[in-house]
């Protein structure tokens, strides 16, 4: 459905967008993690043609997006980040004059405004300014806007941000719902990696402009020997004792903050237990302890050695 090839985009000296190749295929929801400035919204604004590429290509339903811009915008609804909407029309009257761009007949304009309301569940506020809005109820919106020409593709650049837990769920139903139920493949961008793990079969990780990782979890966890993570927190510990840790069996990575000790652990059973051993033989001390199985934020950590929100 959606194939990057070597794409990249410069500004000036800076490369934003690393060489990424990929491919997105029909029906899937397809996972874009990276934190901040990765350059996931530089590469939805080269899918969506406001950017172009220093170089590469991009197909859309196996044509190049260059070529035929005119036809593979007709299937692809893009949700940018930034909110743009008439703030003293209403619900109802912004679907209807954007979804009046894409050439719709006057009738099916009407029609298919009732059944986008319908699907972000704001049918009820139709008729409200948007203005009246919060934050999240004007991303729903925004998300309307691009299902008004009921797109084969749906890209979503960072659609929770700022907005309220309430709105967010909302929004990952709807996604979830619009692949299960229309078949709609999606591509979802997010430096949230519990979205992504909740939205996304397969996931690609960008950092610094560039594809760190690709595949699905179990992949990913697979082909990395990616390890789950145990976080302690300390009162008590000696500088030695805290130096020695790294040399514990079953140990891939120690961070030491403050009074927390993260530790990267071989997925291994008896691994916890001889280390929390370890740990009490040291003379730590300890007053919390949290084991937390492989996630995209380990996966992450592991590669990069920094977290998503870093
Ligand atoms: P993300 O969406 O993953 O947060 P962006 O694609 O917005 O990342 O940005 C990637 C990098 O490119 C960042 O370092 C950002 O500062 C830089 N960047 C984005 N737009 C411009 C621009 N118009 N001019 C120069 N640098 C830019």
């Amino acid at each position: 459905m959606l194939e990057l090839i070597n794409l990249t985009k410069k500004y000036d000296d800076y490369t934003a967008v690393d060489n990424i190749t990929l491919k997105v295929e029909a029906g899937e929801i397809f996972g874009l993690l990276g934190p901040n400035g990765a350059g996931k919204s530089t590469t939805v604004s080269m899918i969506s043609t406001v950017k172009s590429p220093t170089s590469g290509e991009i197909k859309v339903d196996n044509k190049s997006l260059n070529k035929n811009p005119i036809e593979a915008k007709k299937i692809m609804g893009i949700v940018p980040q930034d909110i743009a909407l008439y703030e003293a029309l209403s619900a109802k009257d912004n679907l209807e004059f954007f979804g009046s761009l894409y050439g719709l007949s006057r009738k099916e304009l009407k029609k298919r405004t009732l059944e986008v309301l319908e699907l972000i569940e704001l049918m009820d506020k139709k008729d409200q300014p948007v203005s009246e809005f919060s934050g999240g109820m004007k991303r729903r919106v925004n998300i309307g806007i691009a299902l008004m020409n009921n797109p084969k593709l749906l890209i979503l650049d960072e659609p929770t941000v700022g907005i309220d837990p309430q709105s967010r769920n909302h929004i990952l139903e709807t996604v979830k719902k619009l692949n299960e139920e229309k078949g709609m493949t999606v591509i979802y961008t997010s430096h949230y990696m519990e979205e992504v793990e909740f939205l996304c079969k397969r996931v690609a990780i960008v950092d610094h402009g560039k594809l760190i990782a690709m595949g699905t979890k179990e992949e990913l966890k697979e082909k990395l020997k990616a390890c789950d993570t145990l976080t302690v927190t300390f009162n008590e510990a000696t500088e030695k004792a805290l130096e020695t840790i790294k040399n514990i069996d079953g140990i891939e990575k120690v961070t030491i903050k403050n009074n927390q000790i993260s530790m990267l652990v071989i997925p291994q059973e008896s691994n916890v237990m001889n280390i929390m051993d370890s740990l009490r033989n040291l003379g730590i001390k300890l007053t919390s302890f949290k084991y937390d199985e492989v996630n995209l934020e380990s996966i992450f950590l592991q590669i990069t050695g920094k977290s998503l929100r870093e």
